[in-house]
């Protein structure tokens, strides 16, 4: 081989050599500058899964487009059922856990007006306490008022809101409750108020522990005064409750629809009136408690404390007013 030849292939195979260096030196520079090859890796498999992820989202596109364009004859393959909306179930319990709407607020004290008496002797937090249950209160019976089979008796087709407004200016927290007889305000007597709510009275529709609840509390009362202004009073006859010599205030029957009828009715709205989706929680003892033995039943002079039931005249008005007798059907 000649010395020129030798050369040439010497000079061939180091910039073979320098070749190979150099191109190594590259992968090092780049693994320096974009990280080490295994992050350098990830990142591609990342990139790649990414890619396919598009490809599936784009698969999809023409999915929905199927979905869309679904025969109406296939149609009934899909869980239309779950899609329809149904209305939540109100119970009387829950109607006193709903957050009675400002606008309703509002409105009530445009209509009313409700104030305590120096004399009720609350603070201003404990005002604020009971006005709030007697929103409650009236905001409860205007929820129930529209699922009545038939409006209450004595509002003369109105809406209890809409009687009551008629019935009363507003209502003064005091020490004792009352009314005029006359359209005015009523007077409640606000520490008991008060008191009934720190028992809990306001959380429940019927407290089976105390025997009595959100009705006897609160409706029964503003109801019972708010129909003395409908000038409906007292009458006094013989009363178990009534000591010899005593004065009882009472309501001649139930057909006057008087302070205490007003109350009985309800009641008796309640158990027939209602959908009994609406009164199932209050319903657990009811008839007990709230309905066959409620305390106004004795405050009507033809009540009958041993039949249980009223004299027949009553018997057969209220029956014709609501389709169904005093007592458990
Ligand atoms: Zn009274």
């Amino acid at each position: 081989m000649k010395k020129s030849t030798q050369i040439l292939i010497g000079i061939t195979m180091m910039a073979v050599i320098v070749t190979g260096v150099l191109i190594t030196n590259t992968t090092l520079i780049k693994g320096q500058i974009f990280g080490n090859p295994r992050t350098a890796i990830e990142q591609n498999k990342r990139t790649q899964t990414s890619s396919s992820d598009k490809i599936k989202t784009d698969k999809k596109a023409p999915m929905v487009i199927n979905d869309i364009s679904v025969p109406s004859n296939l149609s009934s393959n899909y869980p239309l059922t779950n899609l329809t909306y149904k209305p939540p179930v109100i119970t009387l319990d829950s109607i006193l856990k709903e957050q009675i709407p400002q606008s309703w607020i509002d409105q009530f004290n445009k209509d009313f007006s409700v104030s305590a008496l120096p004399v009720a002797g609350l603070t201003t937090e404990e005002e604020e306490e009971v006005i709030n249950i007697i929103y409650r209160a009236i905001y409860t019976v205007s929820r129930i008022d529209s699922y009545f089979k038939k409006p209450l008796p004595w509002t003369n087709g109105k809406s209890y809101y809409e009687w009551l407004k008629e019935s009363i200016k507003g209502i003064a927290l005091d020490d004792s409750s009352g009314s005029l007889g006359t359209y005015d305000y009523i007077h409640i007597k606000g520490g008991t108020y008060l008191d009934n709510i720190k028992k809990g009275l306001a959380d429940q529709w019927y407290n089976k522990q105390m025997g009595k609840g959100f009705f006897d509390s609160f409706i029964a009362l503003i109801t019972h005064e708010a129909r003395h202004n409908n000038g409906i009073n007292h009458t006094t006859c013989p009363n178990p409750k009534c000591q010899p010599g005593e004065v009882c205030k009472n309501d001649f029957d139930l057909q006057e629809m008087g302070a205490f009828g007003v109350d009985v009715i309800f009641l008796h709205w309640i158990k027939y009136m209602l959908p009994e989706s609406i009164t199932q929680d209050a319903m657990q003892d009811f008839d007990n408690f709230q309905y066959k033995g409620n305390s106004y039943l004795d405050s009507i002079c033809t009540y009958d404390e041993n039949t249980g039931t009223f004299g027949e005249e009553d018997n057969k008005w209220l029956k014709n007013i609501s389709g169904y007798s005093y007592g458990i059907q």
